[in-house]
């Protein structure tokens, strides 16, 4: 069996109290049966607590209630969850215990990651030097699990390893290799539809620097896009929108400068993004053994960098609170995820990036 995770993912420590966006807000979180049973021994007063604030979510599973303001009412006002303060971190449910380790299981593969909706996990990718990956092999020859096509699993392990190493050291801008990952991804995908993943091998598309000042009109279409998306939080589209006003007020030559001030005042942009790509590429390039949507990954991939690259010539310096909130909005809900894939495949590519 082989694991892997991003070489910062040790480094990682929940802030707590200190958090700037706690993570105890606006998800509904629905504890596994063996917490629930847990809470049943839990001292008193906590285990009356406990029992007031778990409800039945609209799908009649029992999860913790939240406030007015989205918060979850175990909360205390020093940002810490009740049951990890007054019982210990050992009694939290095993979502809140991992949250924001992510684990994603093959059979023959487990890999491991940080969600960037964490703000701590965000800075911490912000910060790599680089995206890299350690992997370690335990010798024991597990096959894929039964409803995974080896085949593709080896062809996606193959076409992923190759993107990263283009979007982390290829030669070329972060733009140009973003664009060769999507006309690639399209490429695969007709590949992937005709069993063929042994095509998988083929070279890279050669593409050209895309134009920045043409990139004004998309980058405008796309926030727009994502201010339609089903928010958690309203100011979210408020943003979105107002960033896609400002930014479509700007003349093509105020545009350049406004790019070009944000690339001096943050010169490690390219290499923020970098690591922004590699993650999304780690995290949902593999997703694509279960429907064969490798092209709708990559257009995500070039999506989210595109629309945070935009938002953060607004707000230099709060690249991880952006990023925080485009994972919390897109990449952590489902739906918003398959409705934003599905409208990126409708646009003709590679014109997002
Ligand atoms: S969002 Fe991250 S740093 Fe903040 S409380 Fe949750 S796990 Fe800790």
């Amino acid at each position: 069996m082989i694991y892997r995770r991003p070489s910062y993912y040790d480094t990682f420590h929940c802030l707590g109290g200190a958090c700037p966006d706690t993570c105890c807000r606006d998800w509904s979180v629905v504890p596994d049966e063996e917490a629930l049973a847990d809470y049943a021994s839990a001292p008193s007063p906590l285990r009356e607590r406990i029992a007031r604030n778990l409800v039945a979510d609209e799908d009649g599973d029992v999860c913790f209630r939240l406030d007015g303001e989205g918060m979850c009412t175990l909360l205390t006002p020093d940002g810490l969850c009740a049951i990890q303060r007054d019982w210990g971190e050992a009694h939290l449910c095993a979502h809140c215990a991992a949250y924001p380790r992510f684990i994603e299981e093959y059979g023959s593969l487990t890999e491991s990651s940080l969600a960037i909706s964490c703000p701590e996990a965000a800075r911490l990718l912000i910060e790599a030097p680089r995206f890299a990956l350690i992997e370690t092999d335990d010798g024991q020859n597990e096959p894929p699990f039964e409803d995974i096509n080896p085949d593709l699993l080896a062809g996606l392990e193959h076409s992923r390893a190759r993107v990263l190493a283009l979007l982390d050291g290829g030669a070329g801008t972060i733009w140009e290799k973003l664009r060769i990952v999507l006309t690639y991804a399209l490429d695969l995908e007709g590949f992937i539809g005709m069993g063929e993943y042994g095509q998988i091998a083929s070279p890279f598309p050669p593409l050209l620097e895309p134009d920045p000042s043409r990139r004004q009109g998309p980058a405008v279409r796309l926030l727009k896009l994502l201010s339609g998306l089903d928010p958690l939080r309203p100011s979210w589209p408020e943003l979105l929108k107002e960033r896609a006003k400002q930014l479509s007020a700007l003349s093509p030559t105020e545009y350049l400068q406004l790019r070009a001030g944000y690339e001096r005042t943050n010169p490690r942009w390219e290499r923020q993004l970098t690591n922004l790509a590699c993650y999304l590429v780690f995290r949902h390039w593999h997703k694509a053994v279960n429907d064969d949507d490798i092209y709708g990954r990559a257009a995500f991939v070039c999506a989210a960098c595109t629309a945070l690259y935009h938002l953060s010539l607004f707000q230099p310096g709060e690249e991880a609170v952006l990023w925080t909130q485009f994972s919390r909005e897109v990449e952590h809900d489902e739906d918003n995820l398959a409705q934003l894939t599905w409208a990126l495949s409708r646009w003709i590519p590679p014109d997002f990036i």
